[in-house]
């Protein structure tokens, strides 16, 4: 057999194990070593996987299906040490810091000069609007409407617009296509259902569509006074985690509310929004809060104060022998305080299918 052929049938056999005492009669009746050594190759390396060898063999486990388990968030939360402390710190420091939830947050977007219903109609309207969106804008939007409708912001108004048209009045807000139409059927059913007014209780209100927990107790505690649970948006969801008023880095702002309402006494579950959403449009931001300028950061879980060193030009006049005044300079280095935000204790995400207008 000519060596070019019996190198083909080497080839033509390597993938039947079987047959490879038949490959080595036909290597052992050829002249050439050069298939022989590359045989002894593949059986050498094909040996280290028999479990005859002493090298031992690394078995690949089969990869298992993952199961991410959703922690089990309870509803209680133990009275957190020096909240009341905290609180007020925050609420004198507002006083000096205004944000723009203070002139612009829903519920002072309502017309004055209105009838009730009709302020309480636009309250929740600006309400649904406001989700995703900043305050500036949402004022913007709401501010449109009450000038450009006919007969102004009004349940009947909105009835009669065209949703195209209406969605043209409020296209600077998120989500305005859905806002536009979910406006109109929440219009559509307060005409039907409820006289033409808002509900007021948290299960009709989350009826409506678009309609979440957190703009339902803003909604009855703005339009209605009634004080029904706490208005959870995503800065009291994230600054309660930070300041350890509660336990749900893994849950929802829902599972805020409840570990909130569990110890915080009911007299501040309205005022409690408008503060922490100020304080953390202005200073407990979401990316890069400003730790080193917070009243609370001694009291802070999430801030650590850390001693730096900076480098400084120290100035210092002198004078030569030829009496000249000269000014010298040095770099010091000097020990500063500054406080840093670790970044423990932030919520991971906010599931959003559910309700995805409500944030
Ligand atoms: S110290 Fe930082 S993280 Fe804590 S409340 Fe103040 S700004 Fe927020």
């Amino acid at each position: 057999m000519s060596l070019r052929r019996s190198g083909r049938l080497i080839k033509a056999t390597t993938t039947n194990t079987t047959v490879v005492p038949k490959q080595t009669d036909q290597l052992n009746d050829s002249t050439t070593t050069r298939p022989i050594k590359k045989e002894k190759k593949r059986q050498r390396s094909s040996s280290l996987s028999q479990p005859v060898v002493s090298k031992p063999t690394i078995k690949k486990e089969k990869s298992k299906p993952v199961t991410i388990k959703r922690t089990k968030i309870q509803n209680q939360f133990n009275e957190p040490a020096n909240w009341k402390i905290v609180y007020e710190r925050i609420r004198e420091y507002r006083k000096t810091v205004s944000a723009p939830v203070d002139t612009m947050g829903c519920e002072r977007l309502a017309e004055e000069q209105v009838p009730e219903k009709v302020s309480r109609f636009q309250t929740l309207v600006s309400l649904m609007l406001s989700s995703q969106t900043k305050d500036t804008v949402t004022s913007a939007a709401v501010k449109t409407l009450q000038s450009s409708l006919p007969g102004g912001l009004t349940l009947n108004s909105i009835i009669q617009v065209d949703e195209k048209v209406l969605d043209t009045y409020i296209k600077s807000v998120g989500f305005h296509n859905r806002k536009a139409k979910y406006i109109k059927d929440t219009a559509i059913i307060l005409r039907d259902k409820y006289n033409g007014d808002i509900p007021d209780t948290i299960e009709g209100l989350t009826s409506l569509p678009g309609v979440g927990p957190k703009m339902g107790y803003l909604a009855l505690q703005c339009a209605w006074k009634i004080n029904a649970g706490i208005g959870v948006d995503v800065h009291v969801h994230r600054i309660s985690n930070r300041l350890g008023w509660c336990d749900t880095v893994n849950g929802q702002p829902e599972d805020t509310r409840k570990q909130l309402e569990s110890w915080l006494p009911k007299e501040y579950w309205r005022p409690i929004n408008p503060l922490l959403v100020g304080f953390g449009q202005v200073t407990c931001l979401p990316r890069g809060p400003k730790c080193d300028e917070c009243p609370v950061n001694d009291l802070c879980p999430s801030a650590v104060t850390a001693m730096k060193k900076v480098k400084k030009l120290k100035k210092e006049l002198i004078t030569d022998q030829e009496n000249h005044v000269k000014v010298k300079l040095e770099e010091v280095e000097q020990d500063i305080k500054s406080v840093e935000f670790t970044g423990e204790h932030e919520p991971k995400f906010i599931k959003t299918e559910d309700s995805p207008l409500d944030w």
